[in-house]
């Protein structure tokens, strides 16, 4: 395989977050560099279930996931497998439900952490954090620049062809402060700032990528249902492919086949969607 790609979940920022706050993805798409669209979550709105649809393809009703309370090794095949199948290499820098999701569970503090498995028919170099303890007063999140650096480091040491960073500080900042407050203008503004020097840095290298994420949040910072606020975000998109128009809005279940089909790794029988990108 000699494509590359990049995911980048920045989990619940709703879509008027994205285009309000973030201002260097935007100067991007005034540019040129970058493209975005309107991208809807599946049913339910939360985070475990919209991980598990984003990298299998399917909904919620088919693999399972029903919520965060509800994490188990799926069965279904998923981005990791399949381009392990088209000969791929692949990281993940992600919360601990990634791992048990699509290698192996439960989540072993001390052995899953951190691991390098060359030989894996998933994650080969996994990076995770548990947010064990997580609530209203105490995020439990890793600084994000931490985590950029970390996928990068991935990508430099083994060459990946696909790999994963998922961070939670936006949707614990949201669930915390809400929306309209100083806090969340500050805590996107500084995400916005945090990961742009990386992104020409990843082009450089290679890699398209994808900033998005897994589903939005109202203005009490819920998520989970049907609300346009909930279950909408944006997704931008840096790369050489044609995507739809403007107007289009992605559905969440098409980003496992368009990943796969720019990394020209097989698509899995069950990933139903079409892609976004061609
Ligand atoms: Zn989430």
């Amino acid at each position: 395989m000699d494509r590359k790609l990049l995911l980048i979940i920045l989990d619940g920022v709703p879509y008027r977050n994205f285009r309000r706050l973030f201002g260097n993805l935007e100067g991007w798409v005034d540019s040129g560099e970058a493209r975005v669209w309107k991208h809807r979550a599946v049913l339910p709105s939360i985070s475990a279930s919209c991980y598990a649809s984003i990298h299998t393809g399917v909904s919620p009703q088919e693999h399972g996931c029903t919520g965060n309370g509800n994490v188990f090794r799926l069965s279904h095949k998923d981005i990791f497998s399949q381009v392990r199948a088209g000969g791929g290499v692949t990281g993940a820098v992600t919360h601990s439900f990634w791992s048990q999701f699509f290698n192996r569970h439960p989540f072993d503090y001390v052995r899953d952490i951190e691991y390098d498995e060359p030989e894996s028919d998933t994650i080969n170099h996994g990076r995770f954090h548990t947010m064990t303890g997580y609530g209203h007063d105490n995020q439990m999140t890793p600084s994000d620049v931490d985590l950029f650096a970390t996928l990068t480091n991935l990508c430099l040491r083994f060459g990946l062809n696909y790999g994963i960073l998922h961070t939670c500080t936006l949707d614990s900042m949201g669930h915390r402060f809400y929306h309209e407050c100083d806090e969340m203008d500050h805590a996107c503004f500084v995400m916005d700032e945090m990961l742009a020097p990386f992104i020409p840095r990843w082009r450089a290298l290679g890699y398209e990528v994808i900033v998005t994420a897994d589903h939005g949040q109202d203005e009490r910072g819920h998520h989970g249902g049907r609300g346009p606020l909930q279950q909408e975000t944006a997704l931008y998109y840096f790369g050489e492919a044609e995507g739809p128009d403007a107007d289009h809005v992605i559905d969440q279940l098409q980003l496992a086949p368009t990943i796969l089909g720019r990394l020209g790794a097989p698509v899995a029988e069950t990933m139903k969607a079409a892609s976004f990108l061609r």
